[in-house]
């Protein structure tokens, strides 16, 4: 059966346990998940016995090329996708209809709600999030080639790094080589951060050189072409570092490693981001890790499972998480490092190999 077709056919027997005749599926990420199919302005909707397509003219040759087998149903230009739903709705005779509570705006439910007055619409959470946390062979297929693709457009990158480079033409240049090396884009627009930028975790490339410090903190990732995600985090060290680098590095190297050390199917995901800040906390930087572990990627750079605390779920295998323990010290920098880890049968494979000893930062 075809990968598609069995995401579809778990979901309608979570439909059957949520005893609903059908889902609306308007999230566009999940719309791929289930489909294959590339565009947005797109629903799904999807019964306990088929499915179909919303969609409208714009993309009738691309469904036609990623999910032929699908009955679709394609609307008049310019009139609106809830048309297309109630008409829908009312032809299979649902009366039990779920939607996608964390996607579906107001504006749309009130719509749904007046034109649909004898069905019952069940706002629900996390139906298909569910399902997408566990990758199946061609998800974990198409998250290695994102990574690959992330860290050949890094290797690049870092080889032709010279220090008059702006943190911005950094970016822009990881995602020329990414598109070089076949992949869409970024996944997200990569955070570029020289010195004392590195401390705001999440600071945008600006107009700083790479000559300004000794180190530049990198964060970023790729878009394969079938628009699975990596996410990756090195330390780049230009010249001769203060000694306190080395030190704050290591102890950011240990707590990963604790934490990738304790991933395994059952482990509990809060006990990961313990495994990793007790070894900073020991260290003395508890509270200079500010933000929680990892994250679950996939189609979205920030998905289900969360290693954080108050986790309190089990790891299962097929589940992929980065591993991004860091330590921030305003006005000074910061230093994070971040894995893809895939949850195996019996423990975890880490996805990405770019190097990370402390003497494989440096360049030149
Ligand atoms: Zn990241
Ligand atoms: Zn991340």
């Amino acid at each position: 059966m075809h990968c598609f077709e069995q995401r579809r056919e778990r979901l309608r027997s979570l439909l059957k346990s949520a005893e609903v005749d059908a889902l609306l599926v308007t999230r566009f990420t999940n719309v791929t998940y289930l489909t294959g199919f590339k565009g947005e302005d797109s629903y799904l909707l999807l019964t306990r016995h088929g499915e179909v397509l919303l969609s409208d003219p714009r993309f009738t040759v691309q469904l036609e090329e990623e999910c032929p087998g699908i009955e679709r149903e394609i609307r008049r230009p310019g009139s609106p996708i809830v048309g297309s739903v109630v008409r829908a709705v009312l032809a299979l005779g649902l009366r039990t209809l779920a939607i996608e509570a964390g996607s579906m705006t107001v504006e749309v439910f009130q719509k749904l709600n007046s034109e649909l007055a004898a069905v019952t619409i069940q706002p629900k959470s996390g139906l298909v999030e569910q399902l997408r946390e566990i990758k199946d062979k061609d998800e974990i297929d198409e998250i290695r080639r994102a990574v690959e693709i992330a860290e050949r457009a890094f290797s690049v990158v870092k080889a032709s790094l010279r220090p008059d480079f702006t943190e911005k033409q950094v970016a822009d240049a990881l995602e020329a080589q990414i598109r070089a090396f076949g992949g869409d884009c970024c996944s997200f627009w990569p955070i570029v951060a020289v010195g004392p930028r590195a401390a705001l975790p999440h600071a945008r490339p600006g107009g700083n050189r790479i000559e300004q410090s000794s180190f530049v903190l990198i964060d970023w990732g790729a878009r394969g072409p079938s628009l699975y995600l990596s996410d990756l985090t090195r330390l780049v060290v230009t010249r001769k570092p203060p000694s306190r680098l080395e030190k704050i590095y290591e102890i950011v190297l240990a707590a990963q490693r604790s934490a990738i050390d304790a991933i395994r199917p059952g482990a509990i995901m809060e006990d990961i981001d313990a495994a990793a800040r007790r070894v900073i906390t020991e260290a003395g930087y508890g509270r200079r890790f500010s933000h929680s572990l990892g994250h679950g990627i996939g189609l979205e750079v920030h998905e289900q499972p969360r290693l954080a605390v108050d986790q309190k779920r089990p790891l299962k295998a097929g589940m992929v998480v980065t591993v991004e323990p860091g330590v921030y010290l305003p006005e000074w920098g910061g230093i994070r490092i971040e894995d893809d880890v895939l949850v195996t049968k019996d423990g975890c494979e880490v996805l990405s190999r770019c190097p990370k000893e402390f003497a494989q930062c440096f360049i030149g």
